[in-house]
């Protein structure tokens, strides 16, 4: 059996209907906050998460799914290298074995429509005009492929027909010269009787490394830099997707999972670097999660500093590192060099106390981000919105400068991070963005979010208002036709089908809980009336084709 590969899974009904319930939910709070879809490739350049999210974070530096791309065949190299190793040493001598390369320029021409890219003798000269062997028509492809041997077996034909004066009775054999490693032949290609030649080497270059997104800022940052978006002002955006990240599968824990992203950014004079815009995201944030039903939740804030604070701070890391690093696992060791901070997401439980011991980065905030910090919380508390401050919360990804923040949830036990985010100064400019564009943004993890909801909601209950049943020969054409009105008057309806008992169909609507079954038999066909039974009471009625809409939709509110 064919599994879904480790990591992912398959969500299904009636579990997707708390999924849509979720994101139609989300959607109109974002409404509600003038945020606006993005929806961006969910696969990007490496190079923009490397620079983006940082090298140096779990996520870069282990967890990306990346595959080289634009991978061409070489076919120039190819030619040229299955020559060299066949063809005849002595051009005007034909050998046994080797092959010299022939043909007329017009008959060149033809084979070259036909993706057959040499004709060439193999044989021996018996006298100086009289050769004695075979020709070949020889094409170089990627792989055994149907159009490959199409195209060989046509330029035969022509030779054969058109060109007969020039080959005479002479053997004709196409072949087809793939690399090694793609000799393989598809189960569905018939080679028939051209010859397939495996012919060893890599003829294959890549140009561009690509990367399925680990998480959306950097592609949203990225899409606002190409189209030019700060000349909109500011800009509010909302995305919902997968996103894909090679961890350890866990419960709450996934390699493709999904995340509810929101960012604000623009250019500084749309006022994208104000405290009001990190409280209005923070507000939207605490509103959304309990229009879900969500309120044991936790907002817990920190300041991270600018681009200046942090060059203190990582000196005063590094410092404070240098004596005890030595303990410390070999990923903090690495990280005290390159990028101090990433030490903060050590999950080595001996590292720990060490990591305890070290400075904060709030006692080197300058006072541009104090004063920023302060103002968020000022204005989070005129709000109603209640925060925690967490003083060692620096997030996995790089490109956070000031406000970084988390939301947890207690039901979800380890992994009970439902939402991170923070602000973004210096990102643009880091990806190419020749203005400033300050930004804040988060992503809910869509799947911890669903999971928090499953512990409170019952399942999701399908709503089936009628399951016509056909009873009798034509009556599936009936009960086709009457489904399809019923439906188009906005009614949800089963249609069985008149092979099965009508047992059988009871069971069935029962088990999907149709409010109703009607049956459609010869009878009621001419009556124009049919059998419409209530499934809960049992009582049964005859409805008249025109009233039936009317009759199940009016009682589904009385029900
Ligand atoms: P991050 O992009 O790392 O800040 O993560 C934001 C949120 O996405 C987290 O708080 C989680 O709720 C969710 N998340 C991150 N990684 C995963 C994962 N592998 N599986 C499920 N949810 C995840």
């Amino acid at each position: 059996m064919i599994k879904s590969p480790r990591g992912t899974r398959d969500l299904l009904p009636p579990d997707t209907a708390l999924w849509n319930f979720v994101e139609a939910t989300v959607r109109d709070v974002f409404r509600a906050y003038n945020f606006h879809e993005i929806r961006t490739p969910i696969f990007e350049s490496t190079e923009l998460f490397a620079r983006g999210v940082g090298e140096e974070t779990d996520i870069v530096s282990k967890e990306m799914f990346t595959w080289s791309d634009g991978e061409r065949f070489n076919e120039k190299r190819i030619i040229d290298e299955w020559l060299r190793a066949n063809q005849s040493d002595d051009p005007h001598q034909v050998q046994a074995g080797r092959v010299n390369v022939q043909g007329n320029p017009s008959f060149l021409a033809k084979l070259k429509e036909l993706g057959v890219q040499l004709q060439v003798w193999r044989g021996i000269q018996v006298q100086p005009s009289l050769l004695t062997g075979r020709v070949e028509f020889v094409a170089f492809g990627p792989r055994v492929s149907s159009d490959a041997i199409i195209g060989l077996r046509k330029a035969r034909d022509i030779a054969k027909g058109e060109y007969s004066h020039e080959f005479g009775t002479h053997t004709i054999l196409p072949r087809l010269v793939v690399p090694d490693e793609a000799a393989k032949t598809s189960p569905w290609v018939a080679t028939g009787d051209v010859e397939i030649e495996g012919f060893a080497g890599n003829y294959f270059s890549s140009s561009e490394s690509l990367t399925l997104r680990p998480e959306n800022t950097a592609g949203i940052v990225r899409a606002y830099i190409q189209h030019d978006l700060g000349k909109r002002g500011l800009n509010k955006f909302f995305s919902i997707g997968p996103m894909f990240r090679r961890e350890r599968p866990q419960k709450g824990r996934y390699r493709q999972f999904y995340q509810i992203d929101a960012e604000v950014i623009g250019p500084t004079s749309s006022g994208s670097e104000r405290p009001i815009r990190d409280a209005e995201v923070l507000e939207m944030l605490d509103t959304m999660l309990r229009r879900l039903g969500i309120s044991d939740f936790t907002l817990k804030i920190n300041s991270v500093g600018d681009a200046q604070d942090r060059a203190v701070y990582n000196d005063a890391l590094r410092k404070a590192l240098d004596p005890v690093v030595g303990r410390m696992c070999s990923d903090c060791q690495r990280r005290a060099v390159t990028n101090p901070l990433r030490v903060f997401d050590c999950k080595v439980p001996e590292d720990q106390p060490i990591i305890e011991t070290l400075p904060l980065i709030r006692d080197y905030l300058g006072p541009a981000s104090q004063e920023h910090f302060e103002n968020v919380q000022a204005l989070l508390k005129k709000a109603g919105v209640t925060f925690e401050l967490s003083p060692k919360l620096v997030r996995g990804l790089d490109y956070y400068t000031r406000t970084a923040f988390e939301f947890t949830h207690g039901a979800l036990g380890a992994q009970n991070a439902i939402l991170g985010g923070g602000r973004y100064d210096g990102l643009a400019e880091l990806l190419g963005s020749p203005q400033p564009a300050p930004g804040i943004g988060f992503a809910i993890g869509e799947d911890r979010l669903v999971m928090a909801l499953q512990e409170r909601m019952p399942e999701a209950t399908v709503h089936v208002d009628a399951y016509i049943a056909p009873v009798g020969e034509g009556m599936n054409r009936e009960g086709l036709r009457l489904a399809k009105d019923l439906r188009r008057k906005g009614l949800v309806i089963e249609l069985g089908d008149r092979s099965f008992r009508l047992k059988k169909m009871f069971e069935t609507a029962t088990k999907i809980g149709a409010r109703y079954i009607l049956i459609v038999g010869e009878n009621e066909v001419k009556a124009d009336a049919f059998a419409l039974k209530h499934m809960a009471s049992g009582e049964q009625v005859t409805v008249p084709r025109a009233e039936l809409a009317k009759r199940i939709a009016g009682a589904e509110k009385g029900s």
